[in-house]
């Protein structure tokens, strides 16, 4: 038989990292030594005392069957405890928590649950391409609005058209913003429930980087807006608080409603997230506060100053983030993003990932991942030095 992808499948935009990691995959084949700045996983290892609180949760035979559905009532009340602590939002553990296979998971599936074939969903650009994958996915249409420097890379929801709006089902946000390191007020997020209130849209927040800020001000949730659970679900995930990329765990809260039906289609999908990690999760989730963490709080800042000093010494506009370990850097004047990224990764074995390759609004950017050794991020930075464009 001849082969042929889904049309669906075939409707996908390039994974943003494919073409940077083959010409990175490229230059390792050849023996060169590559500070990789390419991909967000944290290079620390998973804080220990949840690793201990896993090699105990994994040896009870209770934690090795299939877990199915949302979540264990632990997990699902510890969220709920951490939501009432660390937001002041009350949520029933029950109904409005739901466990995920890793918060990427829940994003892609999400369209599944809340739109029909057709329908426009209302999608950011730059962005994580989560979530225009699961709406193509499920048949939808992504509509995209640009994030901008001017309007420090949160949308003018002023600007999208009243009739996307009011026909879409789904908007997606993502506060602090991967790739461009953006935090969103109280305020924005209270506009935004505003807006969806209006158009009746459901908001779809996703939070993976919400614990990991450098500012004295938290970096909000959505749900903290009174009435915001009718209109918006918000997604977080233990991945980049807690160094935990590989052990796939995250969490969506708020609509109960939107909750039930994505709980649905994931019945149907996998058969829930290994129980023994969400007994490790809960442990981790205890612990926000214990000084490991703080040690990490202050590590990212180092490394920011260190590599945005050697970024502006090349003429690039570099600020260290207030939260996520994304520099977003303004190439220097009359470069394209790609150029370079090229010239970097020939010329200083630096691998960055060009902002284009995020949606065109991202043009004119470079996004640096912070997940680098501090001390290779010196050698990057004194690499950097020898550079000419
Ligand atoms: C890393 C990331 C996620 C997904 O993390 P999981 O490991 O699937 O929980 C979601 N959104 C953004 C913006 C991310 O950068």
């Amino acid at each position: 038989m001849t082969f042929t992808r889904s049309d669906r499948l075939q409707a996908l935009p390039p994974y943003p990292l494919a073409e940077i990691d083959r010409k990175k995959r490229a230059a390792i084949a050849a023996g060169r030594d590559i500070i990789d700045f390419g991909i967000g996983d944290p290079d620390q290892p998973t804080y220990d005392f949840i690793v201990e609180a896993m090699n105990h949760a994994m040896r009870k035979p209770e934690r090795q069957k299939y877990p199915f559905g949302g979540g264990i009532p632990e997990f699902r009340r510890e969220i709920a405890a951490f939501f009432a602590r660390r937001y002041g939002v009350k949520l029933d553990p029950q109904r409005e928590v739901l466990a995920l296979i890793g918060s990427k998971e829940g994003i892609a599936h999400l369209p599944l649950a809340v739109v029909n074939p057709g329908q426009p969903v209302l999608i950011p650009e730059p962005a994580y391409p989560a979530y225009q994958a699961g709406t193509i996915f499920a048949g939808g249409v992504p509509d995209v609005f640009k994030l901008t420097a001017e309007r420090r890379w949160l949308p003018d929801l002023d600007a999208i058209p009243a009739d996307v709006a009011k026909a879409a089902p789904l908007m997606f946000l993502n506060y602090p913003n991967n790739p461009t390191g953006a935090t969103a007020t109280l305020d924005f997020f209270r506009r935004a429930v505003d807006f969806a209130r209006r158009h009746d849209v459901l908001v779809a927040q996703d939070a993976a980087y919400n614990e990991l800020y450098f500012a004295d001000e938290r970096p909000p949730s959505i749900l903290q807006v009174p009435g915001a659970s009718e209109v918006a679900v918000e997604f977080h995930s233990a991945s980049k608080t807690f160094n935990m990329t590989g052990w796939r765990i995250g969490f969506v809260v708020g609509n109960a409603d939107v909750i039930a039906a994505l709980a649905a289609v994931k019945a149907n999908v996998d058969t829930g997230v290994f129980a023994a990690v969400q007994e490790a999760a809960c442990v981790a989730y205890a612990n926000l506060d214990r000084p490991e963490l703080h040690a990490s709080r202050r590590m990212y800042p180092e490394r920011a100053a260190l590599f945005c000093e050697a970024l502006r010494g090349l003429g690039f506009t570099a600020e260290p983030p207030t939260a996520t370990f994304y520099v977003w850097a303004r190439v220097p004047a009359g470069h394209n993003s790609a150029a370079v990224c090229d010239r970097l990764l020939e010329q200083a074995n630096i691998v960055g990932v060009p902002g284009s390759s995020f949606g065109p609004a991202g043009e004119g950017y470079v996004r640096f991942s912070l997940s680098v050794p501090t001390e290779r991020i010196r050698a990057a930075a004194a690499r950097m030095k020898g550079l000419k464009w």
